[in-house]
């Protein structure tokens, strides 16, 4: 039935292999608690909310342990019942060293989260929708971290008119998204419903790539009639998740740069951020645990696992049982967009959706060779740009001709460095530059 729907896509982008098949039947598990949680203040864009407790102070599970002090910022809460034993600079999972808070976990507490009655959402303005939002913690779980009340607060005079669920997870790999679309798909439409209401959007529309027809079905076996809410099968193809991809695929709409898809009419949410906010307008329960994929060829026992915030990376793997011998790299994140770990002992964090292990053989670079001006990466960059380019102009440091590029609307996605045949490692070149672009203007500031 479905194979013969007309699929929906945008233009460029590439197809790797998607090695979904090690996790996506493997219902998620809880992960045991652990003694110790490391809890980094930035896990949103924007400014990490401030400390509320001190060193010595006992905390209970779903307790705010930071409080946002702007509006691009968040609540964190504590991931457990325990006590706060440091407030110091722990290394991350990129390398470098930020404040966090340490909590050494109660080993008599039941961690049990009850839930806690809310006032009633229907009755809430659009502000208040947003505080609420704000206070549970809820960040964007599909990768950029924005906080997500901030998409809540419209523009004078804008109209919501579709809300999307973004249910692509078109990185290989990755399957903690299928799951929830198969294991709660009530939440992720109770979230849909919450948003809009109080966004009185006209419609709903929950974009999931072919290759989860299980969660498509699912999702279609819970809507109401009286919902507006439509199931979209998308073509499998990378990076279908990106929000703009995704927005041209479903709506034909094309988001011109600089604007925000908002002020379009349209609302996207990962469809993890939508059942965190059922959970929070039904139950009271802030976003404390992370779904994620543990997989890759390093990994003994690949698992979908619901993860306590703050949990190391080395106690994960360690409950899939341990890596191969041969592993040479561990990711946080998919394989396209994610980051190589600096240590294990870094924490997960809201936007972790994947701890992935690689063996020699997977993690080996590509002999990179010169340029051959094939437009393979032309051909693959969903935003139009011309890779080849910008990687000359990175390898140079040209910053100002990057700029003229349009380095500004590459979203890093790496489908340019899949596609070349030459090994030209070419988004790390783009990644390269841009961060010496940040490290440039921060001592100029
Ligand atoms: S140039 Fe940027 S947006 Fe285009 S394919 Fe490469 S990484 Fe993706
Ligand atoms: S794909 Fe690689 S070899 Fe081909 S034009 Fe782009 S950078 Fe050059």
């Amino acid at each position: 039935m479905l194979a013969n729907t007309f699929l929906h896509e945008f233009q460029h982008g590439v197809h790797p292999p998607e090695h979904k098949d090690y996790t996506a039947a493997l219902p998620t598990q809880r992960m045991p608690f652990m003694g110790q949680y490391i809890l980094p203040l930035n896990q949103n864009l924007g400014a990490p909310p401030q400390p509320v407790v001190s060193v010595g102070d006992r905390v209970l599970r779903g307790q705010p342990i930071a409080e946002p002090k702007a509006f691009f910022s968040s609540t964190l809460h504590s991931p457990v019942t325990g006590w706060i034993r440091a407030i110091g600079k722990r290394r991350l999972a990129e390398g470098d060293f930020q404040e966090a808070i340490e909590i050494e976990a109660d080993p008599y507490a039941t961690q049990r989260l009850d839930p806690q009655p809310r006032p009633d959402w229907r009755k809430m303005s659009r502000d208040e929708l947003a505080n609420e939002v704000k206070r549970a913690g809820i960040v964007g779980l599909g990768g950029a971290a924005l906080p997500a009340h901030v998409k809540y607060v419209l523009r004078e005079g804008v109209k919501i008119k579709t809300i999307i669920a973004n249910g692509a997870e078109c990185e290989p790999y990755l399957t903690n998204d299928h799951r929830i679309m198969l294991e709660r798909p009530q939440a992720v439409l109770q979230g849909l419903e919450i948003l809009q209401t109080l966004l009185e959007a006209e419609q709903c529309l929950i974009g999931v790539e072919l290759n989860k027809a299980d969660a498509i079905a699912e999702l279609q076996r819970h809507i109401k009639p009286d919902q507006s809410i439509k199931v979209v099968p998308l073509r499998v193809k990378y990076p279908q998740g990106d929000s703009k991809m995704l927005i041209k695929s479903l709506l034909g709409i094309e988001v011109p740069k600089g604007v925000r898809s908002a002020d379009l009419g349209i609302i996207m949410n990962n469809v993890g951020t939508l059942a965190a906010i059922a959970d929070w307008f039904e139950q009271g329960l802030p976003y404390i645990d992370r779904r994620i994929t543990v997989s890759g060829p390093g990994v003994k026992q690949p698992a979908n696992l619901l993860v306590p915030l703050g949990t190391p990376v080395r106690e994960v793997l360690r409950l899939c049982g341990g890596l191969r011998e041969d592993t040479k790299e561990v990711i946080v994140g998919g394989p396209m967009m994610g980051i190589p770990i600096a240590s294990l002992d870094a924490p997960i964090i809201k936007i972790s959706a994947g701890v992935l292990a690689f063996t020699d053989k997977e993690a080996a670079r590509p002999q990179e060779y010169p340029c051959i001006r094939c437009g393979r990466c032309v051909e693959a960059c969903p935003y139009f740009l011309n890779p080849s380019k910008l990687a000359r102009l990175a390898k140079a440091r040209l910053f100002e001709e990057m700029k003229n590029a349009g380095v500004g609307e590459c979203v890093e996605c790496g489908s340019c460095t899949y596609a070349c045949p030459s090994g030209i490692p070419i988004v790390q070149l783009i990644r390269s530059a841009r961060a010496d672009i940040s490290r440039k203007k921060g001592k100029s500031s």
